[in-house]
């Protein structure tokens, strides 16, 4: 396993922003990732493992890191009876694939989350009324301090939200799914990729939904284009015409300009509906919302 200096954050994120990491490795086997966290240990360099960078922001100065992204074995998936194996960085789109070919229901929720099983954990992502915790039997968390598996209850899975720390990888998750036919899944995918098509700006790039949704009758999304931000703009990013819970990289965008946009809506909920806004974004290296 090579370890490369500068990888640029931009090329790692959907958003298509952020600078270069110190290190990054493409661990593919467990044993290789347990050399890479001893690498980095040895160093004193934190680390943070990437899946599709999917509901990521990196620091366009970059971070002083260790970036991981999980390969090969910890990419893998199998079906085993009625439970779903696969690695920490298999992307959703493949497990879903897999899921359907062995007949098993269940999974159909995440068609349109554009992640892997680490960052469905991490984030306990969640559609359509279904999340990780619904569906996830246990988690294989790698540290520079040792290897275990856990529940969703030992992860303390709450919505978009775990308690894995930082240094922490999914390597390895078992989901427990239901028998259904491929065809029923098929129908059910197209369907759910449908209604998300006609609501999100599924072909532009951004990062998700930039914050979750407050404890309030409306949702980020409505209250930020009841505050009139829908196709605001700063530098390259702009608050999406379609879904204002949305940051769209419109071309040239830095991270600098999703924050600011990020900091612009937040200062409006609070005047307009005294809601503080808690970004569901995961944002790498030293920076901050205000
Ligand atoms: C168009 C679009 C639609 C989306 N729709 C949804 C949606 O409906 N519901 C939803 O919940 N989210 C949605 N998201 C957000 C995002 O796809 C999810 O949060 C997804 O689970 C993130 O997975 P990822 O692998 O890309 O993680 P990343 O974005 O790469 O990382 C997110 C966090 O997880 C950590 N992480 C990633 N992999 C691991 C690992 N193996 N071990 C430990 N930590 C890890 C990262 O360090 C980071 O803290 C959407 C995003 C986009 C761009």
């Amino acid at each position: 396993m090579n370890v490369q200096d500068g990888m640029p954050l931009a090329r790692l994120t959907t958003m298509g922003t952020g600078g270069p990491a110190a290190a990054f490795a493409k661990p593919t086997t467990l044993a290789e990732l347990g050399r890479a966290l001893a690498w980095a240990a040895e160093r004193d360099l934190p680390v943070t493992t990437v899946g599709l960078g999917s509901n990521l922001l990196g620091a366009d100065e970059g971070v002083e890191e260790l970036v991981l992204k999980l390969a090969g074995e910890l990419a893998s998936v199998r079906a085993d009876g009625e439970t779903l194996v696969a690695g920490g960085g298999a992307t959703n789109a493949v497990c879903l694939h897999h899921a359907r070919a062995a007949g098993l229901g269940g999974f159909e929720f995440a068609c349109a989350i554009p992640g892997t099983a680490g960052g469905g954990v991490r984030m306990n992502a969640g559609a359509y009324g279904s999340d990780w915790s619904e569906i996830l039997v246990r988690a294989r968390v790698v540290s520079a301090e040792g290897d275990a598996w856990l529940t969703p209850a030992e992860l303390g899975l709450s919505y978009r939200h775990s308690e894995l720390r930082p240094g922490e990888v999914v390597a390895e998750v078992e989901y427990r799914l239901v028998p259904r036919p491929p065809d029923e899944i098929k129908r059910a995918v197209a369907d759910l990729v449908a209604r998300r098509k006609a609501t999100q700006p599924t072909n532009k790039r951004t990062f998700g939904s930039v914050f979750k949704n407050p404890d309030h009758e409306l949702g980020a999304g409505r209250m930020l284009e009841a505050c009139g931000l829908k196709g605001h703009a700063i530098g390259g990013a702009m608050i999406s015409p379609m879904h204002a819970n949305f940051i769209e990289n419109a071309g040239g965008a830095t991270t600098a300009d999703a924050l600011a946009l990020m900091a612009e809506a937040r200062r409006r909920a609070r005047e307009q509906f005294g809601v503080e806004l808690e970004h569901e974004v995961r944002l790498l290296g030293a920076i901050s919302v205000t």
